[in-house]
């Protein structure tokens, strides 16, 4: 059987614990994969490493193509840029993908929610380029390119097709922001009707589009957004079914993927067996998706469909974490999973 190395990067924060958790399930699972660590973050700094970021971070991930990442956190001020910003770019991650479900037993304003948000990981406002024009001006720059927006909406639309999905919304402020949401949307409508007619599109300014989903969610299937809106979009999405301890993600470039929550590193409950696993769980399940899909390895498709049945098994019996009403720690909950894995 062929074993997969993933870069694991635990972060800081409830990072360790919540990687920790995932190890125990995909071992539990026989997942077809080994770990070899890297750090990143304040774990890095604290390693003895020059910067949050470090090289042989970058380069394992460049080696192996796959990562199961923890939240890092990046030190306000000492002139560190963001971890995550920085690894999305210098790997071209440029498509975050965030899968957002109701889940069994966990009881929310809305039912029978399945969205999946496609963000643009690379440029929008997340350029870092701001320039001090006089004293009190700032100008951030929102960029947008061709190439970008093309590409995420190829990405997008061919995500679509492969998870017989229906329906892709652009969301955008194109009636203020003519040429640069313009631009993403040309790109996106161009792509629709060249080579996927048959997948519905529309395109809605970003402030409706919020208010038509906390209406009605399950009017929307696949959100395609630029960064910012994407970041946005995800947290509130994240609200709709039990909180950022169960938003999954998915950071993807043609050659490389890093799998991680959504969440942050959450320092109000580290280090105190607090924090749900759930969502670098579904990570990990996404990521053996993954490696199914681009590696052709049917065992670690099986053991990401087993790992998904046990979570949902395990929150339909009632066993859950404070976030989401229960009194299980984050160890304990990944126990309930590894207790489910075989039925
Ligand atoms: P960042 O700036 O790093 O994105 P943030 O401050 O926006 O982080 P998070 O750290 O993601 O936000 O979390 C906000 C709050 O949500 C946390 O302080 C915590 O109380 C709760 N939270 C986040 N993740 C989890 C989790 N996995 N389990 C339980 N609670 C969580």
């Amino acid at each position: 059987m062929t074993t997969h190395t993933v870069v694991m990067i635990p972060g800081d924060g409830i990072g360790p614990e919540v990687t920790d958790a995932a190890k125990m399930v995909l071992e539990a699972a026989e997942a077809p994969v080994s770990f070899i660590d890297r750090h990143a973050g304040v774990a890095a700094l604290d390693r003895g490493a020059d910067d949050v970021l470090p090289q042989d971070t970058v380069e394992a991930v460049r080696e192996h193509g796959i990562a199961l990442k923890g939240p890092c956190t990046t030190p306000v001020g000492g002139g560190f840029s963001s971890v995550n910003v920085a690894l999305r770019k210098k790997l071209n991650l440029y498509a975050a993908v965030r899968p957002v479900r109701s889940l069994p037993g966990v009881k929310t304003r809305y039912e029978n929610v399945d969205l999946v948000i496609v963000r643009e990981n690379t440029e929008g406002l997340y350029s870092g380029i701001e320039n001090l024009i006089t004293e009190g001006v700032i100008v951030s720059m929102k960029v947008a390119t061709r190439e970008a927006c093309e590409r995420i909406a190829r990405f997008t639309f061919r995500y679509a097709t492969h998870r017989e999905r229906k329906k892709v919304a652009a969301f955008h402020k194109a009636n203020i922001m003519k040429l640069g949401d313009g631009l993403f949307i040309d790109e996106a409508r161009k792509i629709h009707e060249k080579d996927y007619p048959n997948i519905k599109y529309e395109e809605v300014i970003i402030d409706a589009a919020l208010m038509r989903i906390v209406q009605d969610p399950t009017q929307f299937d696949i959100l395609l957004c630029e960064n910012l809106y994407g970041d946005i979009v995800s947290d509130l999405c994240a609200g709709l079914v039990g909180g950022l301890g169960v938003t999954p993600g998915a950071n993807i470039g043609d050659k490389d993927a890093v799998f991680e929550a959504v969440h942050g590193s959450a320092p109000d409950i580290a280090g105190q067996n607090l924090a749900n696993p759930l969502a670098i769980i579904m990570s990990a399940s996404m990521m053996l998706n993954h490696i199914s899909a681009t590696r052709q390895d049917d065992s670690a498709g099986a053991a990401g469909v087993k790992i998904k049945d046990a979570y949902n098994k395990a929150l339909e019996d009632g066993q859950k974490t404070r976030d989401l009403g229960g009194e299980l720690g984050t160890r304990e909950f990944a126990e309930a999973i590894i207790d489910r894995l075989n039925g």
